[in-house]
C-alpha cells in the first residue's frame, strides 16, 4: 500500500509499505485524513525519539472501518471512526488512578507503531471512537489536537478564569483561545510571530493580539492588566523566551501550563516564582474522557476547526513536512489525505 515513510531527520518519502496484518483485538481502518502534529515536526527536525526508522508516523487520524479480527465486536463495515492513538496498558498505577495519559507502558500509534500516514492501518478496537454524523472525517483529524488542549485546561489551579494569555498560535494555541472563551475569560491575549496566525486567533476569540516579532509580548500583555498579570498562561510555543515570559505574565497565584515540547534549555527565575506562589505545570496528551469531550465540542460547533485546515494529498507529504518545518506561511494544520 502507499505510505509516507519516515527515513530519518529531514527525510520522508512517499512509497510502498507492507499491508497491515490484523492482530487479535484489532480493526483495520481505511485512512481518510491524518494531521501533521508539532511532535511529528520536532522528530522530523531531529528530536530524539523511540520511533522506528524507517517507519510510518501520523497519530491524528480518522477513517472508515473495513475489517476486524474475529474476537472484535461492535463494528460494521464503513463505520466512521477517529483513533485515540495512545495505547495504554490499563494495569500500571497511573492507568489505575485514571491517568492513562501517564501510563508507564505507553505505546503511540504513529510513533512506536505504524500510524495514519498510509492508506490503511490496523489498530486496537478499544482505541476507536465512532463519530457523530455531523462531523466530517477531515474535521475529526483535529480531535486529537483539541483533546490535548482540553487536558491542558484541566491543569489550571487558578480557579474561575477571567484572564488568559496564550503564547504561540499554532493549532494548540488557537484551540486554547477558544477554550478560554468557552470558560468565560474576558481578557484573552495572544502572542505569536506569524501575522496570519494572529489574525486567526483574533477571529476565533482573542481579545488582544501581540506580534512578538515586533514588540515585547510580556510588556504589552502586562499593560493590559495594569501590570498585575493574568490568571492563566498557556505556553504553546516551546521556546526559552516564551517559557520565561509565561512566568512573568502571571498574577500572584496564577497558573502557567506548558504544552509545547522543545528541547531548548529554559532558565526560570525562582526568586520571582517562590514568593508569588506561581503554579508551573506540564501537561501530557489526554485521557479517553478528554478525547470524548473534544468530539462533543467539535460536533456542537463550540470549537471551530475548519479555518485551521490545509488539505494535501498524502503523496505531497514530503513537501508538506519541509514547508511546515521551515516556513509554514499561512498553514496552521496540514491534513494529509491518502
Ligand atoms: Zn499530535
Ligand atoms: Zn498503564
Amino acid at each position: 500500500m502507499k505510505s509516507l515513510i519516515s527515513m530519518g531527520p529531514h527525510h520522508v518519502e512517499f512509497g510502498d509499505w507492507q499491508e497491515p496484518r490484523i492482530l487479535p483485538g484489532q480493526v483495520l481502518i481505511e485512512v481518510a485524513a491524518c494531521g501533521i502534529c508539532g511532535t511529528d515536526l520536532h522528530v522530523y527536525k531531529g528530536m530524539p525519539a523511540t520511533w522506528p526508522v524507517p517507519g510510518i508516523r501520523g497519530h491524528e487520524f480518522a477513517g472508515n472501518v473495513i475489517a476486524w479480527a474475529d474476537d472484535v465486536e461492535g463494528f460494521q463495515d464503513g463505520d466512521r471512526v477517529v483513533v485515540q492513538p495512545l495505547v495504554y496498558c490499563g494495569g500500571c498505577r497511573f492507568c489505575r488512578s485514571g491517568q492513562s495519559n501517564l501510563c508507564a507502558n505507553m505505546v503511540l500509534i504513529g510513533g512506536e507503531q505504524p500510524g495514519g500516514f498510509a492508506e490503511r492501518v490496523a489498530v486496537p478496537g478499544s482505541s476507536l471512537f465512532k463519530l457523530p454524523q455531523n462531523l466530517s472525517l477531515k474535521q475529526a483529524a483535529l480531535i486529537e489536537t483539541l483533546a490535548t488542549s482540553v487536558h491542558a485546561f484541566e491543569q489550571n489551579l487558578s480557579g474561575i478564569l477571567r484572564s488568559a494569555a496564550v503564547l504561540g498560535a499554532g493549532a494548540q494555541g488557537i484551540f486554547a483561545v477558544q477554550l478560554a472563551r468557552l470558560a468565560g475569560a474576558k481578557l484573552i491575549a495572544v502572542s505569536e510571530t506569524l501575522p496570519h496566525r494572529l489574525a486567526m486567533a483574533q477571529k476565533l476569540g482573542a481579545t488582544h493580539v501581540v506580534n512578538a516579532g515586533c514588540e515585547d509580548a510580556v510588556e504589552a500583555i502586562l499593560a493590559l492588566t495594569d501590570g498585575e498579570g493574568v490568571d492563566l498562561v498557556i505556553e504553546a510555543a516551546g521556546k526559552a523566551v516564551t517559557r520565561q515570559g509565561a512566568t512573568q505574565l502571571l498574577r500572584p497565584g496564577g497558573t502557567a501550563i506548558f504544552l509545547a515540547l522543545g528541547a531548548e534549555p529554559s532558565p526560570i527565575d525562582f526568586m520571582s516564582l517562590v514568593p508569588r506562589e506561581l503554579h508551573l505545570r506540564g501537561t501530557q496528551c489526554y485521557t479517553d474522557a478528554n478525547f470524548a469531550l473534544a468530539i462533543e465540542l467539535l460536533a456542537n460547533r463550540e470549537i471551530i476547526v475548519d479555518p485551521l485546515i490545509t488539505e494535501m494529498p498524502l503523496e505531497a507529504g514530503a513537501a508538506a513536512f519541509e514547508i511546515l518545518a521551515t516556513n509554514p506561511g499561512e498553514m496552521i494544520k496540514v491534513i494529509l489525505e491518502p
